[in-house]
């Protein structure tokens, strides 16, 4: 049972990843995540299924087109196994239960988002609405909290960064806000505001890595939502053992 169980659980995740970086790349340029079929964007070839396997495909055909030998990005690579193995790590961290119903959505959010504003800058207005409404549903028959924490993290993660924003003169992106909007719907208040405090203090020290040495310039905007997405996902699988050590510290 537990490898038929392992099986689901890798099959299951390469499938969803693969959906989700289209998803991810296709959306902020506007584009269907249906038509046209994937097609090889340099001679246009239609993929067929076999072409279509994720990480399988791209390996053995050794990141080439099978039609026109041209390079494919390996950006599509790089983009499915990560996703895949966020996917997996949530399902033996959180083991076989009713939580998957908010763990796996909140991944595919978290990686969805990571993709395109690495890629575009952009967290799309469309993925966020869809998670929202998706994670309202999901509470109707899965809520491991009171309602009302859901409705203070959604007033708490949105509001929270709409002030930042208008403060900072638009130093955050209105994805940025809508995301955190949705964060706070999906766990509740207190570890929204606790992935938001992790964003900030890794995006605060990697930034200033990266200035000094001089990989970005002063002034040239890093995409904030991939350390969004490292907080939330931090503060989801070890916020609460986080918040305890830290009562712990302060009361000693
Ligand atoms: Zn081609």
């Amino acid at each position: 049972m537990e490898i038929i169980q392992s099986i689901f659980i890798i099959i299951f995740s390469l499938i969803l990843s693969s959906f989700l970086n289209v998803v991810a790349i296709r959306i902020p340029k506007g584009e269907s995540i249906v038509f046209p079929a994937s097609h090889c964007v340099h001679c246009k070839h239609p993929l067929k299924p076999h072409d279509l396997v994720p990480v399988f495909s791209y390996l053995l055909l050794k990141g080439r087109c099978r039609y026109c030998q041209t390079k494919i990005s390996p950006v599509y690579l790089l983009g499915e196994v990560f996703t895949t193995c966020v996917f997996v790590f949530a399902f033996y961290q959180i083991g076989w239960n009713q939580e998957l119903w908010i763990a796996i959505p909140l991944m595919a959010l978290l990686t969805t988002i990571t993709i395109s504003d690495l890629l575009y800058k952009i967290i799309p207005n469309k993925v966020n609405l869809f998670f929202f409404v998706l994670f309202a549903l999901i509470h109707v028959i899965y809520r491991p909290l009171p309602f009302t924490d859901y409705l203070i993290g959604v007033i708490a993660g949105g509001g929270l960064l709409l002030l930042i924003a208008i403060i900072s003169r638009g130093g955050m992106g209105g994805g940025d806000i809508k995301l955190m909007a949705v964060v706070g719907l999906a766990i509740g208040w207190k570890l929204t505001l606790l992935s938001f405090f992790l964003a900030s203090l890794i995006g605060g020290i990697i930034g200033v890595l990266l200035l000094a040495i001089k990989v970005v310039k002063r002034k040239e905007p890093i995409p904030f939502g991939p350390f969004l997405a490292l907080g939330i996902w931090l503060s989801y699988f070890y916020g609460n053992e986080l918040i305890s050590a830290y009562i712990k510290f302060a009361l000693q």
